[in-house]
């Protein structure tokens, strides 16, 4: 897969040097490339943000570097990118989301500053490309570079052979599947006493079908507890006679 980046600030994108986006990239599973907006900005203070038609305060990003820097490296790969734009007025990322964008040979994300980019480049390219505007969470940062770090991991982690164990997201929360109404529950590891607090006996029965039936208890009562809306909006079919006694 290959992932491009373009960005006022690519240092800010160092951590996909790092860890599992990291080691991917090392083994040529993904083909990431981070680039400078400013290097398609002509004046000599290499200018990339100008006050708002309509007045009003803080600053809107031009469309001509970014207009350029989408067409060059639009031009510079076969095929179609999917444009990936983060915004807080986006459609929310979600783990479906990640899943969708996984499958993708080519993502292009264009994190911005200020209070945005000028709409006519979102429309430009929403025209001849899968233009997706894609929020992390209803609250404001100050960049889209932390957005994009958290969607390129979330993506990198369902890509083959990217993760030691592919079975390891199969059980996550939000994982597609007879749990992806539900929150995953809890976990543990040896010792099997630390401060005096054990682990369910279950765990240690070898019995597998009772396993799973703690985990699925386990992750019912912590999302009626976290996340009700997620049982609420759920189609009741995806629950069984013993989940509902909970
Ligand atoms: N005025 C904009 C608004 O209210 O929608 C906020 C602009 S924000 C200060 C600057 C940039 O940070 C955005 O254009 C976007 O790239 C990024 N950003 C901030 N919060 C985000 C979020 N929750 N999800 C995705 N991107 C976000």
């Amino acid at each position: 897969m290959r992932l491009d980046v373009v960005t006022i600030f690519p240092e800010y994108l160092e951590p996909l040097n790092v860890s599992l986006v990291g080691k991917a990239r090392a083994r040529g599973r993904l083909d990431v490339r981070v680039h400078d907006l400013r290097a398609w900005a002509h004046d000599k203070h290499n200018t990339v943000d100008d006050t708002p038609y309509g007045g009003g305060p803080g600053m809107v990003m031009k469309p001509e570097p970014w207009g350029e820097a989408l067409d060059s490296i639009i031009e510079s790969g076969e095929g179609r990118p999917v444009i990936v734009v983060p915004t807080p007025s986006g459609r929310p990322f979600t783990q479906e989301l990640a899943v969708e964008l996984s499958e993708k040979p080519w993502l292009v994300f264009t994190p911005a500053r200020y209070e945005g980019i000028d709409r006519r480049v979102i429309e430009e390219y929403g025209d001849r490309l899968d233009v997706r505007e894609v929020s992390i969470g209803d609250y404001v940062l100050a960049g889209g570079e932390a957005p994009v770090l958290v969607m390129v991991e979330a993506i990198a982690r369902l890509l083959p052979g990217v993760l030691g164990n592919a079975e390891s997201h199969r059980d996550d929360s939000f994982a597609p599947g007879a749990m992806a109404d539900l929150l995953e529950g809890p976990v543990y590891t040896k010792p099997p006493e630390w401060r005096g607090r054990g682990i369910p006996d279950v765990l240690l029965s070898g019995h597998h079908g009772k396993i799973a039936r703690w985990r699925r208890d386990e992750a019912f009562r912590r999302t009626v507890r976290n996340r009700p809306d997620l049982i609420e909006r759920a189609d009741p079919a995806a629950f069984d006679k013993k989940d509902r006694e909970i």
